[in-house]
């Protein structure tokens, strides 16, 4: 069986240097908020990022919850983003007491279509929450024109887009704030929660360091109604590692989809085609097929694991009923979400088995 992910694969390349670095935090007496693991590690992040300051929080969840306060979001505003993403994307919005208000993604990118953006925007808009979906960066250049044109702000939901790349910038570095997740089937993942905000805004960097330490300005001193939300030093120390060859690793993920689309561009289905000004990094390969659960069910037959992402859009969940989206809303979005598969994704994929991937999807397309 070829897995849809290995994480012990990469864990077996860095376990005695991440063991130790582990220990090295559980003899230190230091557990939680930016301390000597979690101060360098917010440097070298930001560097990594290409952005001017980093902050760890405890997970990507509330890298967007606290991102949204400090870009300003207020109770009752509006903020403009996608339902083709997972549930904690809108989750986000929803905790800051704001209104998510959806817009379909572009057919050909899956990520946020800029060309609905402006009949969304009303007098309660505040914020535009672009996702980078899958490890390809939404249109930025667009988005921001529209933001800077109405004073709205941009928050970005890089998740899934370590490194990801837009015209030569990227991700996290483009709009007012970035955030990401160190889930651990992330392309940087923790070995636990673990998030952190992004942005060249000295307030709003300010602002995000009290929000996670309680709203404190110094200790006790409460000026903002805060949250419990550092990010803990065992995984910063993980991070720090991590980083050190992630690098490595998304170019692996790379070649791993340079060799599927070699194998599956012939066949008809539809594949990812990032446009040439970007750097996908492969947080999924997705493919499309409109007989999309007899090709999962055949691949499963084949031996090849997949997974969807995500399979019902956000605006159709169940938990959201109450804001009011139904079947047709986000035509684009809802299509996707019926045809899209995700194939085995990891930078230790071997030759041999992203082969025998694209000779099973093949022979279950009839090829
Ligand atoms: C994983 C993910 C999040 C949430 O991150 P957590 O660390 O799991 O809280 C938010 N948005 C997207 C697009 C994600 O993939």
């Amino acid at each position: 069986m070829i897995p849809f992910l290995d994480l012990k694969a990469q864990y077996r390349q860095i376990k005695d240097e991440v063991g130790a670095a582990i220990m090295k935090v559980v003899d230190s007496g230091a557990y939680v908020g930016a301390g000597p693991e979690g101060k360098p590690f917010e440097a070298e992040f930001a560097a990594y990022c290409g952005v001017a300051d980093a902050a760890g929080v405890n997970s990507g969840t509330t890298a967007l919850h606290l991102a949204l306060l400090a870009a300003g979001v207020k109770p009752g505003d509006e903020v403009i983003t996608v339902g083709a993403t997972f549930v904690a994307t809108t989750a986000a919005v929803l905790y800051a007491n704001a209104k998510p208000v959806f817009v379909d993604v572009d057919p050909a990118t899956w990520t946020m279509d800029p060309s609905r953006i402006e009949a969304a925007i009303t007098p309660r808009t505040k914020a535009i929450l672009p996702v980078h979906l899958h490890g390809l960066m939404a249109d930025m250049d667009p988005i921001m024109e529209i933001a800077n044109r109405h004073g709205l702000k941009v928050v970005e939901d890089c998740a899934q887009a370590h490194g990801a790349e837009y015209k030569g910038r990227r991700a996290g570095s483009i709009g007012h704030v970035g955030c990401f997740s160190f889930y651990p089937g992330k392309n940087l993942g923790a070995y636990g929660e673990g998030g952190a905000i992004v942005s060249n805004d000295p307030e709003i960097m300010k602002t995000v360091r009290m929000l996670r330490d309680w709203g404190q300005a110094k200790k006790y001193d409460h000026v903002l109604k805060g949250f419990n939300a550092r990010l803990d030093e065992i995984q910063a120390a993980v991070l720090r590692v991590k980083l050190k060859y992630i690098e490595g690793w998304t170019e692996g993920r790379r070649a791993v989809a340079a060799r599927y689309e070699a194998g599956l561009s012939s066949l008809g289905i539809g594949i990812p085609k990032p446009p040439a000004h970007c750097r996908h990094v492969y947080h999924v390969y997705a493919i499309r097929s409109a007989d999309r659960d007899g090709l999962q069910a055949k691949l499963q037959e084949a031996g090849v694991s997949t997974g969807i992402h995500y399979p019902v859009p956000v605006h159709l969940q169940t938990a959201y009923a109450d804001l009011g989206y139904k079947a047709g809303d986000l035509p684009v979005t809802e299509q996707i979400a019926s045809e899209w598969l995700s194939l085995p994704m990891f930078a230790e994929l071997e030759p041999a088995q992203v082969d025998k991937v694209v000779d099973a999807v093949k022979a279950a397309a009839g090829n």
